[in-house]
């Protein structure tokens, strides 16, 4: 298969959706992103590589750091996790207070943010030095040592971050959250605000392309199960209420990000980033989403 032809169509293909959508401007160091770029990178599970346009070009990877938390608390808890989160899809915006009212403070899944900030609170209890480790495990699973949080975004976020505060204030209430509850916000504002580019997102992401391959980085192991499990959540819940509608359209596990990223994977062939700022009304990359669906189409293969 030449990856690196189709990605070339697919870029062209794209072209009218290239002003469609508006990127976030909800954490004031997002808006100032350049909003017309994109980039695409892919890596087979045998070592074929194919990348276009900005591939290298770092952004902030926010909720796909979720996809390194869940790894992180899946290790560190086992099944355990599942009594202070759920696996089943919200249908809801990654950012609703109303499910959590009515659960009682367990949110529904680990990738709405709600799931995520207990995540996060489950790191703080379990890591000596949780801003470090969950670095070094980023890092580790990258095979890359530059990769850093920004810090001017983190602290962006937090201080336009209501919604967040006033989820994670619902979960203290709820008796859910075991740490203070501006330690919880800090770390997982941290994790959000960690940059990667699509080339190396694609990399990182192979570890969770290949569930035969041994998952041991920085210490955080995973069985071959949990590896396939991770891709179970991200197919069923890794585009909040547009999980079904990417499923139709791409029909691919992935994790999308407010920052523009989207990763995909086709379990045991090749893991994918595609980057591009403008977002849907969902909070999703148009042009990602489109990317994706013509990866798909072009390869006649998806899951499905
Ligand atoms: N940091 C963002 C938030 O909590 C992440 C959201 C996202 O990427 N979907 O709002």
């Amino acid at each position: 298969m030449d990856y690196q032809q189709i990605l070339e169509n697919i870029y062209q293909t794209i072209q009218p959706y290239s002003k469609q959508g508006k990127q976030a401007d909800y954490i004031p160091e997002l808006a100032k992103v350049y909003p017309d770029q994109f980039g695409m990178s892919l890596h087979t599970i045998y070592g074929e590589t194919a990348s276009i346009e900005q591939a290298d070009t770092r952004f902030s990877i926010q909720s796909i750091s979720k996809v390194f938390t869940l790894a992180m608390c899946l290790s560190i808890k086992g099944d355990d996790l599942w009594s202070r989160v759920g696996k089943e899809p919200s249908g809801t915006a990654f950012n609703s207070l109303v499910q959590l009212e009515v659960e009682k403070g367990v949110p529904r899944n680990p990738f709405i943010n709600a799931g995520a900030l207990v995540m996060a609170d489950i790191l703080l209890s379990n890591l000596k030095n949780p801003e470090a480790d969950y670095l070094n495990f980023v890092r580790a699973v990258s095979a890359n040592e530059t990769i850093d949080y920004n810090v001017n975004v983190a602290n962006s976020e937090r201080e336009n971050g209501f919604l967040n505060a006033a989820i994670v204030n619902l979960l203290k209430y709820h008796g859910t959250i075991e740490n203070n509850i501006e330690d919880v916000l800090h770390f997982y504002f941290l994790m959000c605000s960690i940059e990667m580019s699509c080339r190396e997102l694609s990399l990182a992401f192979l570890a969770f392309a290949n569930h035969r391959r041994k998952f041991d980085y920085a210490g955080i192991t995973l069985t071959s199960s949990q590896v396939k499990r991770i891709n179970a959540i991200m197919q069923t819940c890794g585009f909040y209420d547009e999980a079904g509608e990417f499923a139709y359209l791409v029909g691919l596990p992935g994790k999308s990000g407010v920052g523009g990223g989207i990763v995909a994977i086709h379990p045991l062939q090749y893991s994918v980033a595609v980057w591009s700022p403008r977002l849907n009304s969902k909070g999703n990359s148009v042009m990602g989403i489109k990317a994706l669906e013509l990866l798909t189409t072009e390869t006649k293969a998806s899951i499905f």
